[in-house]
């Protein structure tokens, strides 16, 4: 499937059943978020395939974990039905969310990514590690796409070789590394001990292209023409804001209003407002600035495993291989010229 548009869909809820020393979330909660404002169904309509002018690939992603949302697969059905491809983040333990997956329709289930994040240390504490691999092994089974990621925080340096055997184990291929970023900085510094040049190196032997491109882009800042606020942009679904990218101008509209007029998209431009692009990985690969020669996503994301098979199915590894130029029109010089 060619994909019209990438969307960055924040979940509203802020705690986790985890406790990640490394991890994006406020340790400081004043106010336990965890439900929608909006029914899944009304999410849906001002989603819907219409009004985003395609199939888009909607990346769902709290900034706790995104499973425990008791309306999350009912949300995700509604947008499946529009024909979008989704995407979940997510640490991979709470069965019962998985287990409403594994009830889909099978066309449903085949246009669905898992992005498992890898907490080793926690997963040990925990006693979940076997949950883990179980609920990633049952997805694959279901007929949807995975990958795993690692965060390669300094503590796990002594742990790599256990993280490679129980990976190659049990789901057949190593994990993919990401690059661990302080999100209390503006600048989303590098959440390290160490330099960027010895992370890749320390972390080379997992040979992943995630960690590859990552590090290419790491700490670039982007001075093309970036097409995020049209080909792209970011919405919270509680309140229904949309922004460019993530520190993007608001784009004046809320989808939950006026839900059967258009959405008002309009691009960055040369102004990207970020110090660097650290989702690039995603943005970049998809082609949100097309003249940046990228891999494809679906190479960054999939492993082919010993025997054979892939974290990606062959239609999702088509999906995501998408170039968001091929189903948009670029803007002409003028266009681009009195952009605001
Ligand atoms: S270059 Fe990256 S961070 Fe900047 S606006 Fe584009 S997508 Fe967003």
């Amino acid at each position: 499937m060619q994909l019209k548009r990438y969307i960055e869909a924040y979940i509203p809820v802020n705690i986790c059943n985890m406790k990640c020393s490394y991890c994006y979330l406020d340790k400081n909660i004043s106010k336990v978020v965890c439900g929608l404002s909006h029914d899944p169904e009304e999410i849906g309509r001002a989603l819907s395939f219409k009004r985003l002018g395609g199939p888009a690939l909607i990346n769902l992603c709290a900034a706790g974990e995104t499973t425990l949302l008791q309306e999350l697969p009912l949300l995700m059905e509604e947008l499946l039905a529009e024909g979008h491809v989704l995407s979940v983040v997510t640490n991979g333990i709470y069965t019962a969310f998985f287990q409403k997956i594994m009830d889909m329709r099978e066309e449903y289930r085949k246009r669905i990514f898992f992005k498992f994040s890898l907490h080793y240390f926690e997963l040990l504490r925990t006693g979940t590690m076997e949950t883990f691999f179980e609920n990633i092994n049952n997805m694959k089974k279901a007929g949807c796409s995975f990958t795993i990621e690692l965060t390669p925080d300094d503590k796990y340096l002594e742990v790599k070789e256990e993280i490679k055997k129980i990976c190659m184990e049990k789901a057949g291929a190593i994990c993919h590394v990401t690059i661990p970023r302080d999100d209390t900085t503006l600048e989303h510094k590098l959440l390290s001990r160490y330099s960027l040049k010895e992370l890749v190196e320390q972390w080379g032997e997992f040979d992943s292209s995630l960690l590859a491109f990552k590090s290419e882009i790491w700490g670039k800042r982007r001075c093309e023409f970036c097409y995020a606020g049209d080909w792209f942009f970011a919405v919270d679904l509680l309140t229904g804001r949309m922004t460019q990218c993530y520190e993007g101008k608001e784009l004046c509209h809320n989808i939950y209003e006026n839900i059967n007029k258009k959405l008002p998209f309009r691009a960055v431009g040369t102004k990207c407002p970020s110090t660097h692009c650290f989702n690039g990985h995603a943005f970049l690969t998809l082609g949100i600035i097309p003249e940046i020669p990228a891999p494809a996503y679906a190479e960054l994301r999939d492993r082919v495993c010993a025997d054979g098979s892939s974290w990606l199915t062959e239609e999702m590894r088509d999906t995501l291989s998408s170039k968001l130029k091929n189903a948009n029109k670029e803007y002409g010089v003028l266009k681009k010229t009195f952009l605001k």
